[in-house]
């Protein structure tokens, strides 16, 4: 599986953005962060899909 780039728990999500290296963090870690990312050009992709 996927691991968070800050702990050892299952990636949930990838943020990426050109010419930068892509992060991948649990679900955690993304709402700590996607903010700050979202806000300043990363682009957010769900590596799994959330329960329906
Ligand atoms: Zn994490």
């Amino acid at each position: 599986m996927n691991r968070c780039d800050r702990c050892p728990a299952e990636a949930k999500v990838r943020y990426t953005k050109a010419g930068e290296q892509p992060w991948q963090w649990c679900a955690h870690h993304a709402r700590r962060y996607d903010a700050g990312l979202t806000s300043t050009g990363w682009r957010r992709f769900a590596l799994v899909k959330a329960p329906a």
